[in-house]
């Protein structure tokens, strides 16, 4: 089974600015591990966008399929909740609470 690196110490190379010295041995692992290497790039983006970024940059509403994706997870999750309460009430089961 593969140890990958903890995706905290991730988060440390990731924002250590180059500075070689820290995590070694997470570092040699990064070398033949290219899950850890995309993940470490991931991170770095973040870092990147996130130190470009300015006091007056405005904050701007997200893009329309981001709301369009939040509902239809919204939706999943309510269609799941239901899904387990009717399948509940036609097994008897009573929910903490119920009166009767
Ligand atoms: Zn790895």
């Amino acid at each position: 089974m593969t140890v990958h690196v903890d995706p905290a110490v991730l988060v440390e190379i990731a924002l250590a600015n180059g500075d070689r010295a820290l995590y070694e041995d997470q570092r040699i692992h990064l070398i033949g591990c290219s899950e850890c290497r995309r993940e470490l790039h991931a991170l770095g983006c973040v870092v990147r966008a996130a130190r470009s970024a300015n006091p007056g940059d405005l904050i701007t509403e997200p893009p329309e399929c981001v709301w369009r994706s939040i509902q239809q997870r919204m939706r999943m999750t309510e269609d799941s909740q239901v899904s387990i309460a009717g399948r509940a009430c036609r097994s008897g089961v009573r929910w903490c609470g119920t009166s009767s």
